[in-house]
């Protein structure tokens, strides 16, 4: 099946009835498959750069990031690289800044971090503008958003960032910028996001995590973490209406856009691009290539009938197993 699918990756990420859905890759340190990969996808909608802080024995420095980012902008460009700034806490500790909270993941965390260190923040923004010269595909992404005074601060250092460029003589872009819809608070705020941001992002590994008050990594309540939880579907069938409505694009890069099912769902709910770890991408692909938009908007509308998720899955893997 896995040769079967290989074959298929030069194809188009679209339906039998012609509909596409593109699809983006979420990458971390630089992938060296970039090209064979380039040709496949649409972009890089995540590029998390935390990952490389992580192997660093201190805060990298504004050369270093420079050096780091201009390497993803130039291995994929012209296509978009989606690039979040830093988000660590939660989880993700770097050895030489611990982070000891009793709650970790509604602690400090993403943007709380990094608007409380604007020198961390300032240098990440500068860098990726200095990389992202002479190209035109940066868009960065603020992570853990859960007020809007937190996007307009970052939009402020991100002026900020632009004008010091200026007065050194490098000129550089206002890139677009997004924030991730994953605390539960952004779901009925995006009114007033969209005034401020070009475009959203939908983290469904933390929006899960939240809106279940499930930890995501503790086994003991694994199997109430679930992304197909109708109170989820029912989140992100609203994400993608007011996305429409407010004429902003929204994508989802958490792991539920690598699942093929969940693809499928989220293509139905208008979702405008989809990015996955790169092995999930040809599962997906095969999924969409097999089924027509119409057959998923009649799954989505019969789904979002369903009480429960063991209903849900229930539903969708006889769905699935049909159409295989
Ligand atoms: C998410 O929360 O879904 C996401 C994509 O970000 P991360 O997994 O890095 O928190
Ligand atoms: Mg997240």
């Amino acid at each position: 099946l896995t040769a079967l699918l290989e074959h298929e990756q030069d194809l188009p990420s679209q339906t039998p009835d012609g509909y596409k859905v593109p699809l983006m890759v979420n990458t971390g340190l630089t992938v060296d498959v970039v090209a064979l990969l380039k040709s496949r996808i649409s972009g890089v909608g995540l590029y998390r750069t935390e990952v490389p802080f992580m192997i660093t024995e201190r805060f990298p420095g504004e050369k270093e990031q420079t050096r780091l980012y201009r390497d993803q902008l130039e291995s994929f460009s012209p296509l978009p690289v989606v690039m979040r700034t830093l988000d660590i806490g939660g989880d993700k500790d770097l050895p030489y800044f611990p982070i000891e909270e009793a709650n970790p993941f509604l602690g400090w965390r993403g943007m709380r971090v990094t608007l409380d260190h604007p020198e961390v923040l300032m240098v990440q923004l500068r860098a990726m503008l200095k990389a992202s010269q002479g190209l035109d595909n940066l868009y960065v992404l603020f992570p853990m958003i859960t007020n809007v005074e937190e996007v307009d601060e970052a939009l402020r250092l991100m002026e900020r960032a632009i004008e010091e460029l200026g007065e050194e003589g490098i000129a550089v872009e206002r890139p677009k910028v997004g924030v991730m819809i994953e605390v539960p608070a952004t779901i009925y705020q995006m009114d007033a996001l969209a005034k401020r941001v070009d475009f959203f992002s939908v983290g469904s590994n933390d929006l899960t995590q939240y809106l279940l008050a499930v930890d995501r990594n503790n086994p003991r309540v694994a199997d109430l973490y679930d992304a197909l939880h109708p109170a989820l579907l029912g989140a992100l069938v609203e994400l993608a209406q007011d996305a429409k409505r407010l004429d902003k694009p929204i994508s989802l890069c958490g792991e539920l856009a690598g699942d093929p099912a969940g693809a499928l769902l989220l293509m139905a709910m208008g979702f405008n691009s989809l990015s996955m770890n790169a092995p999930n991408l040809p599962k997906v692909r095969a999924a969409i290539r097999r089924v027509t938009l119409v057959d998923a908007k009649q799954l989505l509308d019969e789904i979002m009938q369903l009480d429960t998720p063991a209903q849900v899955h229930a539903h969708l893997d006889a769905r699935m197993d049909a159409w295989e």
